[in-house]
């Protein structure tokens, strides 16, 4: 095949996937997107499969905390995302003016026209990566040489598509170490086989592959050859496509070093800069890997990975 029919292969191959999905009522389609409603039998196999990853989690005693899928701009300006991920991030604007410019705003809806030019950035944006709010709490001194936390909630990235495994609104559940750099190393070599032991429990076909993230523009490609040559990231896929396509990512284990420490100031009991690494599971991806491996009617999956699930 060509390389265009071979792309024209995947996106129907995609929005076949994405019909299925719709037909059988597991998603419920939007007018955005990337943005869907999910049915009851969606939320419990995704249930399910949290109830495993909880499982497979509790050697690590890990202090579970959840955040709101907002936090503060001013904790977002500490990370880098904006100069990295500038066309993924959501930042939320309201209306904070008078009597005056509410008139003129509805003046131009009235006739049509944009109005958010009347709005102005609140002091929130969406939370991008679920593990950013918590770091913002951890500034100062950790009280033990390392700690591991487990974080559940939304994440928003813009990146709309008809692909039904990119979304632009979905569940992560990460467990994040915060700790020395040898600690924060060993976190990730060691939790990325235990996670892709578990997720192959479920059927599920993984390949664990260095990850290159879409970072933005000139100064991005450099990062992402950093990314891979330290090869800091990895990702556990499962082919969803055939062979038009090389694996999706349902999970990530990335040893972020210092990098999101450092900027928010957070430090081992000898004063020096914390490390951090953290194994983050897409709830919504590897939900729907599991239906693309083992079909759409939840009755006829194997019992086994019923009996796993709970379902
Ligand atoms: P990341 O922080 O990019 O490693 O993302 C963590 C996990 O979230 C990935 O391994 C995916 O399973 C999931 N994920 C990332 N982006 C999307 C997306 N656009 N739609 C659905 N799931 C996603
Ligand atoms: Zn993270």
């Amino acid at each position: 095949m060509t390389v265009t029919t071979e792309r024209d292969a995947l996106e129907a191959a995609r929005s076949a996937f994405r019909l299925e999905l719709l037909d059988a009522g597991l998603l419920i389609a939007t007018s955005s997107p990337g943005v869907y409603g999910r049915s009851a039998t969606f939320e419990r196999i995704l249930t399910g499969l949290d109830a495993v990853l909880t499982d497979m989690a509790a050697p690590l005693n890990a202090t579970a905390v959840r955040f709101p899928p907002v936090y503060p701009r001013a904790d977002f300006e500490r990370t880098d995302y904006i100069a990295s991920f500038p066309d993924l991030s959501g930042v939320v604007s309201s209306f904070e003016a008078g009597d005056r410019e509410h008139r003129e705003l509805l003046g131009a809806r009235e006739r049509g026209e944009a109005w958010d030019g009347w709005l102005s950035p609140a002091d929130v944006v969406l939370t991008n990566a679920i593990c950013h709010p918590l770091y913002a709490t951890l500034e100062g001194v950790l009280p033990a040489d390392d700690q591991v936390f487990d974080v559940f909630g939304y994440g928003f990235r813009h990146e709309p598509s008809l692909d039904p495994m990119r979304l632009q609104s979905f569940r992560m559940h990460e467990f994040v170490y915060v700790g020395t750099p040898q600690g924060a190393q060993e976190y990730r070599d060691t939790w990325l086989d235990v996670a892709q032991a578990t997720l192959a429990s479920l059927g599920l076909p993984i390949t664990a592959v260095a990850a290159n993230d879409p970072f933005f523009g000139r100064a991005g490609r450099m990062l992402v050859s950093a990314q891979l040559r330290e090869n800091l990231k990895i990702e556990l896929t499962v082919p969803i496509y055939g062979d038009l396509h090389e694996g999706t990512a349902i999970a990530s284990a990335n040893c972020q070093r210092e990098h999101l420490t450092a900027a928010f100031g957070i430090r081992t009991p000898d004063g020096e800069v914390a490390h951090a690494s953290c194994v983050a599971f897409g709830m919504e991806r590897t939900t729907l890997a599991l239906l693309r491996t083992h079909g759409l009617d939840v009755a006829t999956w194997p019992a086994e990975v019923r009996g796993l699930l709970g379902l």
